[in-house]
């Protein structure tokens, strides 16, 4: 696909939802920044029905490293992997009070050597927390850039690399949440619902699902 039809694709996206957001919960960085770690491997709706009464005993790095894991652990039991996440929330915290002086930091190296932050989660609170022109691939974004040739990849760095160079500059920062939205509720693994779909004027898969259940 070339960077014409991609801009176009994109833009079928954002001129069908003009102001995304992120489904997360959250009221600040230091709250975007957890539940995006506890959305690993996890639905946002699982994350989202913990962190309301996880946020209210621990809004801030502090509370959250004095609560410690097996404070936090209750909180988050029905999201996946919660153990390893208990202990990464208090270990980021910890390291938030220590090195940061509380604030999470708007730079990627500095949120990466934090515990549980990968490269997808430091896009995210740089996009949506701090305004930075980031892509975050998550497994939606990677079968949405290979299914349709906007951005084809055999691994998410590629991906994310190729819709940064393909994406128009003005619509980069939106772009993942309208990615996200569609591969979630519209271009979905196992059935995408093309017979619904704005971009498909702009999309090269060729199994295109042109009717409910066809
Ligand atoms: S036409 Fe179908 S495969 Fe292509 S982007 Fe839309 S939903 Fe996905």
């Amino acid at each position: 696909m070339g960077t014409e039809q991609a801009a176009a694709f994109i833009r079928a996206l954002a001129d069908a939802n003009p102001a995304p957001e992120t489904e997360l919960l959250y009221t600040d960085p230091f709250t975007l920044l957890v539940a995006v770690v506890l959305s690993a491997q996890a639905t946002d709706a699982s994350v989202n029905r913990a962190t309301p009464d996880l946020f209210a005993a621990a809004p801030t790095p502090d509370a959250m490293a004095a609560l410690g894991a097996e404070g936090i652990g209750p909180y988050i039991r029905r999201i996946g992997l919660w153990q390893g996440k208990a202990r990464n929330v208090a270990a980021l915290s910890r390291l938030l009070v220590e090195r940061h002086g509380g604030q999470v930091p708007a730079d990627r190296a500095a949120l990466e050597a934090l515990p549980g932050v990968g490269r997808k989660t430091a896009n995210v609170v740089l996009n949506v927390a701090f305004g930075e022109e980031a892509m975050a691939v998550d497994t939606h974004i990677f079968r949405i850039g290979n299914r349709t040739g906007l951005a084809p990849g055999k691994t998410v760095r590629e991906v994310e690399d190729r819709l940064v160079a393909r994406c128009p500059p003005e619509l980069l920062r939106d772009a993942h949440h309208w990615l996200i939205l569609h591969g979630r509720y519209t271009c979905k693994a196992r059935t995408p619902e093309c017979w619904r779909c704005p971009a498909i004027a702009f999309c090269n898969y060729r199994d295109k699902v042109l009717k409910p259940g066809g």
